[in-house]
């Protein structure tokens, strides 16, 4: 013996998993028989554990192909679902289990599904065997099922009863074997009785002769012959069980045993018992399988060459796992985000941030300077107020700019800087995560794009509170004092123009776009009736609106405070240039004070947050994401995020088929050449 059926078992499970082609399969045992033609007996006394389903409303609705692998580094029987991930069973009354809610997965209904259950049994004692028990074959023929029902199973098991598999016709000895309708359907399928092996089971219920010319059939004449079995179930099946498994189907050999030696004579050059059946099983297993290589090496091989050839145009051959995409995704983004902090450094930060706080200038100043104050009767102390048109020539001592720029200036500083800072960052950060992500091949990958999220907000946030606390503490001296030189003055100066030029144009921008879309003239009816409606407030004079509807009316205030707010502007500007040249003239320069104020503090903050917030970022985060995505995955959720996209499964895939077909080769090969070595 080679060993051949052990080494095609392996080769017949890589090739499984291969799956696909048909024509990859190797042989198989396929039993059949009728309802208590003893058929699980025979399976069960091959395997000596009782483990296949019992009931009688169809049990088996789907087939089992059950490998059998002689191990004998084994204590005892194991029993494993592949496709279940479960291994390592000892307890065949959990495997019966899981047998029968496999089956049971099928509703009545259907009858039977052709998607097949892959059990496998390792012992010491078992042949190393790959049979398939068929559902209900015969339940075609006495069953009350529709007509279609019964073609299903009809077609399901003439697939399995076709060449090259071996047909294990179960037929019981007190039955005529012109009725036993596993020899009609194994005659169907192999007419020439060249791949049947015939059981005749029960033979302990009939006399020896009428025993011994069931064995000698001349009606249906096999060449593999009859074999002749007693595998009257252990007694542990009876109602008052409980005989330990192995016992059991010891006792049922010691009756075969002696029930064969007993009527020796009776049974004179025919086959008997298990062992014997056991043993033949065996031997044309390993014939079948031996003249399946050689057709098996073509098939295998031209997949394999087609495979390759898809491999090699479609992916120019290059290399791919679920593990090695994974780790050059994780390398893409650490280069994306290495590029990010070359593009995104102290620089940026700084005009980010400046840009921020020239707004917040802006509003300020706005609100203290720019704005008019609402002159109402409820509010008449704001009519003694200075307006801003008075600022340049106030005296340089006048307490009420002095209080007013020191309020604006506080605004500033108590802003919550530190907070605002590092938020603006942080935000920063994430956008261009979100972007840089798109840019990857991650973006069809939801699962992973959402823990990369996770992981930047979860880096963000631990530094976030301690970042936010150093920058306000930092900044905390600009509460109380400010002071200023002249460069720094001078510096202020050149962007408050700037952005006063700017503000300046977008109010004159906004002012004419309103003058566009309303006509010059009718802005102009609409502004002076509002002026004339300014000058009478606070005068009880009933006010008629001359037909301006409520919009028409309010677009007109807006044109109004934008023109106002241009004068002031220009007027500002204007001053900006004569009045602002020296830093001792401050309270009258709030726009270039303020722009100081704003410089002083950005150029402080940047410092602590480039060191707490960025660098730490750009170090912590590649670190973060290599132990989110690196290594506390499994290589499930691996394979499963690799798959997420259609061209990396298809790559994958095609590259594991490869792989598989390849070892499947050289394997069969190898056994090829052992034959012929040993031939
Ligand atoms: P299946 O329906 O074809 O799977 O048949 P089973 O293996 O369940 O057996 C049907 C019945 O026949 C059971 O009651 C068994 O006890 C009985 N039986 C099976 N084999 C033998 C045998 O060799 N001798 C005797 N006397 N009874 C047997």
């Amino acid at each position: 013996m080679l060993n051949l059926t052990r080494q095609m078992i392996e080769i017949r499970s890589i090739l499984l998993s291969v799956g696909g082609s048909n024509a990859l399969r190797l042989p198989s045992i396929v039993v059949i028989g009728s309802q208590s033609s003893g058929k699980s007996s025979v399976l069960e006394s091959i395997v000596g554990q009782e483990f296949l389903p019992k009931g009688s409303n169809m049990v088996t609705r789907r087939p089992i192909e059950l490998t059998l692998v002689n191990d004998s580094t084994l204590a005892a029987e194991t029993a494993e679902f592949p496709a279940l991930k479960m291994y390592n069973m000892t307890d065949f009354q959990q495997v019966q289990k899981v047998l029968y809610e496999l089956n049971m997965s099928i509703p009545e209904t259907e009858a039977v599904s052709s998607d097949p259950i892959q059990l496998v049994i390792k012992s010491p004692k078992v042949p190393d065997l790959s049979l398939v028990d068929l559902p209900g074959y015969i339940q075609v023929e006495a069953a009350d099922q529709p007509v279609t029902l019964k073609s299903k199973i009809r077609e399901l098991c003439d697939r399995y009863l076709e060449e090259p598999n071996i047909i294990l016709a179960i037929s019981a000895a007190d039955v005529d074997l012109a009725n036993s309708s596993a020899l009609r359907a194994a005659k169907k399928a192999d007419p020439k009785g060249e791949r049947t092996i015939g059981v005749i089971t029960k033979l302990d219920l009939v006399d020896s002769e009428t025993a011994r010319q069931m064995l000698t059939n001349k009606k249906y004449p096999l060449k593999m012959g009859y074999v002749g079995v007693i595998t009257r179930p252990p007694p542990s099946t009876s109602l008052f069980r409980r005989q330990s498994g192995a016992e059991a189907f010891i006792a049922q050999q010691n009756f075969e045993r002696a029930y064969f030696k007993e009527h020796k004579d009776s049974f004179i050059g025919t086959t008997v018992s298990t062992k014997a059946l056991k043993k033949k099983l065996m031997k044309v297993l390993e014939r079948s399988m031996a003249n399946c290589l050689r057709p098996m090496h073509v098939v295998v091989s031209n997949e394999l060459e087609e495979a390759s050839y898809k491999y090699k145009v479609e992916f120019n051959d290059r290399d791919l796992t679920s593990e090695k995409y994974m780790a050059q995704t994780i390398d893409n983004l650490k280069l994306a985000i290495k590029e990010f902090s070359e593009r995104f450094g102290r620089p940026e930060l700084r005009a980010l941030l400046r840009s921020e706080l020239d707004q917040k200038v802006l509003d300020l100043i706005a609100l203290r300077y720019w704005n008019k104050p609402p002159v109402t009767n409820k509010n008449k102390e704001s009519e003694n107020e200075p307006s801003l048109d008075e600022l340049a020539t106030a005296p340089p001592n006048d307490t009420y700019w002095h209080r007013k720029l020191d309020i604006a200036t506080a605004s500033l500083t108590k802003l919550g800087v530190g907070r605002l800072a590092t938020s603006l960052i942080s935000d920063a950060i994430l956008t261009e995560i979100d972007v840089l992500l798109d840019n990857t091949d991650l973006r069809s990958h939801p699962m992973i794009k959402n823990a990369i999220k996770d992981a930047a907000v979860s880096v963000l946030t631990t530094r976030y509170n301690s970042t936010a606390e150093q920058v306000e503490n930092c900044i905390k001296p600009y509460k109380y004092e400010i002071e200023v030189d002249d460069r720094e003055w001078a510096l202020s100066r050149q962007h408050a123009t700037m952005l006063l030029k700017e503000e300046l144009k977008q109010c004159t921008s906004a002012y004419n776009q309103l003058k566009k879309t309303l006509g010059g003239n009718k802005l102009k009816q609409i502004t002076t009736y509002l002026e004339n409606e300014n000058n009478l407030v606070g005068q009880t004079i009933a006010k008629e609106n001359l037909g301006f509807s409520p919009g028409l009316l309010s677009r007109g205030r807006e044109a109004l405070f934008l023109k106002e707010r241009s004068r002031l502007l220009a007027m500002r500007l204007k001053f900006l240039q004569s009045g602002c040249k020296s830093k001792d003239n401050k309270y009258k320069c709030p726009e270039v004070f303020m722009d100081l104020v704003a410089e002083k503090l950005t150029q402080t903050a940047v410092l602590f947050l480039n060191v707490e917030l960025l660098s730490d970022f750009y170090y912590t985060f590649p670190r973060e994401l290599e132990k989110k995505l690196g290594k506390s995955l499994t290589p499930e959720q691996i394979e499963q995020f690799a798959k997420e996209d259609p061209k990396v499964k298809k790559h994958i895939e095609l590259q594991e088929r490869k792989e598989l077909l390849d070892l499947a080769l050289s394997k069969i090969e190898d056994v090829m050449a052992l034959q012929k070595r040993i031939v």
